[in-house]
């Protein structure tokens, strides 16, 4: 099994113990960035909640300006067939014969019952109009609340990031006078696994079982993990690998 880093047991071990803190430093950046991220990821999805309920009430608008159109329609026909009914009920007055009179009176009762129908037909545009109007003003109701609300929650958010940003630049430093300490081919073999393997680069290996993918590693090789005088990677996840004994497990 090729080793990563050789030297005598006491300088691996501090190489060990440095790329350990190295770790644990970049997991706590890793959940920081996470912490952020969170925030941020919640802050759009309530944006787009409420962006879908103003377009809602856009397209509602729309369709309201359609039933008042057509309600108008109705209303300027009623209109003209009100006049037409009226100019027919004077002519009653004038007609010659009985069967123009018959005729005339039949038209007039046809355009009764149709002004009656148009009557209806603006009633129910009323209604209907009257219930979409006060679902828009719901909505945007609903909408003006809700950005009121997002505007606190974003500069909560904003100050939170500030803050998390602030202990980032802290362990950033840490970090980089960490990385200084260890030996520049384990660390680009660290970043390279970092990368690939979830942000977990060095695992403890206990009774020949490798921490990170939970596989046995060959007995040869354990053996060597236990002398402590070679950084091994894991055959099956490629990590790299340490002692940790049973009883440090939680
Ligand atoms: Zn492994």
């Amino acid at each position: 099994m090729a080793a990563v880093f050789v030297s005598e047991e006491k300088i691996v071990k501090k190489e060990l113990g440095n790329l350990l803190e190295l770790q644990d430093i970049d997991l706590r950046i890793r959940k920081l960035d996470e912490e952020i991220a969170e925030g941020h990821t919640d802050l759009e999805e309530k944006q787009k909640a409420i962006d879908a309920r103003r377009e809602e009430a856009v397209d509602l608008a729309e369709r309201l300006e359609v039933v008042e159109k057509e309600k108008r329609d109705v209303e300027n026909d009623f209109e003209e067939e009100l006049i037409r009914l009226k100019d027919r009920q004077s002519k009653l007055m004038n007609v010659q014969t009985n069967r123009e009179y018959q005729s005339l009176l039949k038209e007039i009762e046809t355009t009764k019952v149709e002004n009656k129908r148009r009557e209806e037909e603006i009633l129910r545009y009323t209604e209907i109009a009257e219930a979409m109007a006060a679902k828009i003003a719901e909505l945007n109701n609903t909408s003006d609340a809700e950005e009121g609300l997002l505007a606190e929650e974003k500069s909560k958010v904003e100050a939170l990031a500030t803050e998390l940003e602030a202990k980032k630049a802290d362990i950033d430093k840490a970090r980089s006078q960490k990385v200084g300490k260890v030996d520049k081919a384990v660390y680009k073999r660290y970043e390279q696994l970092r990368d690939r393997r979830n942000g977990v680069a060095i695992v403890g290996v206990t009774d020949g079982v490798c921490q990170g993918c939970f596989m046995n590693i060959p007995a040869q090789q354990f053996n060597e993990v236990l002398r402590g005088d070679q950084l091994h990677t894991c055959p099956t996840c490629q990590r790299m690998m340490y002692h940790r004994p049973a009883e440090e497990e939680e």
